[in-house]
């Protein structure tokens, strides 16, 4: 509008400004915060109404923070500001998992493996815990980098006294249930990393492996085949080699039909309907099937079979024999359904020796190796050797020995440690364990789960899915850097000593001294009268040195954070975290949590996808396709991040790269830009307090948008109250685009060149501060720098009272549902004219007809639904703002249309529409517009 008549309009102005410099401009921002404690303003503003807590999952302490914590805690961050905005009270306090594994591993790597087995377990304590306050140290300040809220000068660290003790406390509770027990059974064990493992700390990825077809020659000879006696053989199939020297037994489908393949004059049992499948594979050529004397084909089923013996395929000579057995989990898709059984080293082997009196036999190391010997228990002709490097070893001695039938190696998902990463073996080892059915864990945990909210809602099958099929839970660890499993061996009898007597001691040891005191101290020294071992009556008792599984430690904050901080809550409103903690800390919390008290710690659970490349892959140094937060908050800014969390569905797996976060970054910017735009006539220029009309004086025009803004607004908080974030960017944006393409393009002219006090200006102006309040405040909890950069720019009624943002209220609408919804249907009606509109004018500008290619030189002739108009027409709308041109018309009609012609009348010289002009050359409006200044002009002079 570069025109002489620029001066006499109102032109945008503002101090805020275009450029964001965030990477700049936040840490400054962040720095005040600070200064204003302005997490502890929060919790004044709301002291005293209800609460609102969720629990923060304690991040591990290794490493600088990555796109999945940033995007983990900005999640929390928005949930509590908005909850925060409603007025609840959110206590936030944020953790970290300070013992465990990793932390271990990275001091040994530093030391170096064989310093690190020289150090006494007191050092390489204190170098863990040494490494891990640093750790923690680098994270907190990446995630208050994002503008995260929460008091993080009091962060909860799961090593200190009072959380050593808790761990106790809550062991003792569950102790005393009786689920805690100790016993022999297969486990995860990484041999590399000398520990058992949990469910939890298993990553399954695919590896080869040899599978290997068996005959084991029977002992005893089944009914209706005694014409085969000393020429009968059992088949078996397996994929672990390795694990024949411990063999004792054959597990076959209780249910399913076995028959004897005849050939080479001998007899296999095999399960019938593998038979045909089988032969083929074996190269058996000319075969039949085994037949009774009387001539039927002989056929038995698994529990028919059970208890027959063969000889074991590798100590059988020395007189070992193994046993039938039937389980239900035995298919009939692959193999010959006979599967060899060693219950060391497998959960299914384990139970279903059980229910038949089967021995574990375990002869494999901590390391992995065999055992040296000649007898069952030992590795026999492998003695000493890695199981890894027996298994080719044991395929050739069966093959010299004729017994194996066929090798192939096939590929599948095989458990690893989450750790190193190397292949774990199942080995059965004298473990901690918590029982799910022994007092009904299992079942109570289920029934907690009923209770629980979740987010995404199917999420809800997959924790439970989890607790139907988990086994017990094995707890203990063989590491040094964690919580110490409170129990003793007497010197005397080597009796396991764990009692109420003696774990109220060691609590109380804990809570003044730190478990470091289990390491140092001479058990004497505290246990006192407890001392003492119940079955023999001695006093030279010995800590053990298992630790509990890190996950033991995590799962307990809901009594060492939320219980012992009497400002927090227990069970807490709410935990969230990656989905990946349905079997990790959601599991471990739920099951201390039942285990100690009956209920559940969360009554809601939001889990959030994993982040993701933009082609799906994950982040990884060698793809260089890691986004990395901490550059991106020293670059784009953290509004960016944040906005970028807001705008994908975290229910699924989320994508970030370069292009995804410059597409954020073009949405930022049009936020900025939107924010700006009505600063522009609202900064220092209109309080709505003073200045504002009621909602029934405003234009047509102004009102039915208004409408439409409060439903927008209505969205936008089912869409928080859901915790659906790239709801409320969804919806947003899409208005934001919307309103700078429509109703903002349309009304500046109103705004810029209406008589500064005219109604007609004064009612946008109203409307223009009802959206940016409700942006600003809607906003809030996503854009956290922005719209704090905002609030000085804001008139001080819109600012409930407030300088910063974070203490915003919740923007209250100002039409209810009641009052905005009968406007929706003219909005709808007015959106759908302006789409004809706007199609028809684009054609008609480019044949011509509208030579100065803009709208405003247009006239309109439109037709539309007699419903559309009559909802149109009961508003007294007129069209031609909304439309941005000359005139309108409007005629019923069945369908909606639009003609364009060019507008009767002049340009105004001033506004450039295209109107009636008067003597001085102006339209009316800006005729009166130079009026009222002029007025204005002689009354100052
Ligand atoms: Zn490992
Ligand atoms: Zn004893
Ligand atoms: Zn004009």
């Amino acid at each position: 509008m570069a025109n002489g008549y620029k001066k006499t309009m109102n032109l945008p102005k503002t101090g805020f400004p275009m450029r964001a410099s965030l990477a700049q401009n936040e840490p400054k921002r962040l720095a005040q915060w600070d200064e204003d404690r302005l997490y502890e303003q929060l919790l004044k503003k709301n002291e005293g109404h209800e609460k609102f807590v969720l629990h923060d999952g304690p991040p591990y302490a290794n490493g600088p923070i990555h796109l999945g914590h940033a995007q983990n805690k900005i999640s929390k961050d928005i949930i509590n500001r908005y909850w925060a905005m409603r007025g609840y009270q959110t206590p936030y306090v944020p953790g970290w998992d300070c013992h465990g594994q990793p932390i271990e591993h990275k001091v040994e790597e530093t030391l170096g493996t064989e310093k690190f087995n020289q150090l006494p377990t007191v050092k390489i304590r204190e170098l863990c815990r040494k490494m891990a306050v640093e750790q923690v140290d680098t994270q907190r300040q990446g995630f208050k980098r994002l503008g995260v809220l929460g008091e993080w000068d009091n962060p909860y660290l799961t090593y200190v006294h009072d959380y050593d003790a808790t761990d106790i406390e809550i062991f003792k509770a569950i102790f005393d249930r009786g689920a805690i027990y100790r016993g022999r059974k297969p486990v995860h064990w990484c041999s590399h990393c000398h520990t058992a493992l949990a469910e939890a700390e298993i990553e399954y990825g695919d590896e080869v492996s040899p599978a290997i077809f068996v005959r084991f020659e029977m002992t005893t000879v089944p009914a209706g085949l005694e014409a085969y006696e000393g020429r009968l053989w059992v088949d078996i199939w397996t994929t672990t080699p390795w694990t024949l020297p411990a063999d004792d037994a054959v597990i076959l489908h209780p249910e399913a039909s076995y028959v004897a393949v005849v050939v080479d004059g001998r007899a296999e049992i095999m399960a019938e309907a593998l038979v045909e499948k089988a032969c083929a594979k074996f190269g058996y050529e000319s075969c039949g099937l085994a037949r009774r004397a009387d001539g039927e084909v002989w056929r038995m089923t698994g529990e028919e079979l059970c208890h027959n013996k063969y000889r074991q395929p590798i100590f059988g000579d020395q007189g070992v024999e193994g046993e039938f057995i039937y389980a239900d989990y035995v298919t009939l898709e692959d193999g010959t359904g006979v599967v060899h059984s060693a219950p060391g080293h497998g959960v299914d082997d384990y139970n279903a020796g059980m229910r038949f009196g089967i021995p574990v036999v375990m002869p494999v190391d901590d390391d992995g190796n065999f055992y040296k010997g000649d007898g069952m228990g030992t590795g026999g002709p492998w003695s000493g050797m890695n199981v890894n490097d027996a298994n080719p070893k044991i395929i050739e001695w069966l093959a010299a020995r004729g017994t194996l039938i066929l090798h192939e190696d096939i590929t599948h998902s095989y458990p690893h440690c989450w750790r190193c990463k190397q292949p774990v073996i199942f080995r059965a080892t004298n473990q901690w364990f918590v029982s799910m059915d022994k007092t009904g864990l299992r079942t109570d945990a289920l029934r907690e789960l009923e209770k629980v909210k979740f987010y995404p809602a199917h999420s809800r099958n997959r924790i439970t899915s989890m607790v139907e099929g988990r086994p017990d839970w094995c707890i203990s660890r063989q590491r040094n850097w964690g919580v110490p499993i409170p129990a003793y061996t007497c010197q005397d009898c080597g009796e396991t000593v764990m009692n109420d007597a003696t774990l109220d001691k060691v609590i109380g040891l804990f809570r003044e001294r730190g478990s470091d005191a289990w390491f140092t101290e001479d058990p004497a020294s505290y246990l006192g009268a407890a001392c003492v071992c119940p079955k023999c009556g001695g006093h030279s008792l010995k800590a053990n040195t298992d630790i509990l599984d890190v996950w033991w430690d995590s799962g307990v904050s809901h009594t060492a954070v939320c219980k012992h901080r009497g400002y927090l809550k227990f069970p807490a409103d709410m935990y969230l975290e990656g989905s990946d903690q349905h079997r990790g800390w959601f599991m471990s919390a739920l099951m201390t949590s039942v285990g100690a008290y009956g209920t559940a710690p969360y009554k809601s659970i939001v889990s959030q996808g994993f982040t993701l490349d933009g082609q799906g892959r994950k982040m990884s140094k060698s793809l260089g396709n890691v986004i990395d937060p901490n550059k991106e908050c020293d670059t784009r800014g953290a509004d960016v991040l944040r906005l970028w969390v807001s705008s994908v569905d975290t229910s699924t797996d989320v994508p970030c790269d370069d292009a995804i976060l410059n597409h954020v970054g073009d949405a930022y910017r049009k936020i900025r830009n939107t924010f700006r735009f009505l600063l522009g006539e609202i900064e220092d220029q209109f309080d709505p307090a003073t200045q504002g009309m009621p909602v029934a004086e405003l234009t047509a025009y102004d009102r039915i948008t208004l409408a439409h803004m409060c439903e927008v607004h209505d969205a936008v908080a089912r869409a928080y109250e859901g915790y659906r974030f790239n709801a409320v960017f969804r919806t947003l944006y899409d208005y934001v685009t919307e309103l700078s393409n429509g109703y903002l393009n349309a009304t500046k002219d109103r705004v810029y060149c209406g008589a500064t006090n005219s109604p007609e200006r004064r009612s946008a102006q109203t409307t223009w501060a009802h959206i940016l309040s409700m942006l600003v405040h809607d906003l809030q909890p996503i854009l956290v720098y922005t719209t704090d950069e905002a609030m000085p720019h804001l008139p001080a009624s819109m600012r409930d009272g407030q300088e910063r943002a974070a203490l915003l209220d919740w923007y209250e609408a100002p039409m209810t549902a009641a009052e905005y919804g009968p406007l929706l249907k003219a909005h709808k009606a007015l959106a759908e004219a302006r789409g004809a509109f706007t199609k028809a004018y684009e054609e008609a500008a480019s044949q011509g007809v509208i030579p100065e290619k803009t709208s405003q030189a247009a006239s309109a002739a439109l037709t539309m639904p007699p419903d559309a108009l009559a909802e149109l027409a009961a508003t007294g709308i007129d069209l031609a703002e909304p439309l941005v041109c000359s005139s309108v018309t409007v005629e019923a009609a069945d369908e909606l249309s639009a003609t364009v012609t060019h507008a009767e009348g002049e340009r105004c010289p001033r506004c450039w529409n295209w109107r009636e002009l008067g003597e001085d050359g102006l339209c009316g409006r800006c005729h009166d517009a130079l009026g009222e200044a002029s007025r204005q002009a002689s009354r100052q002079g």
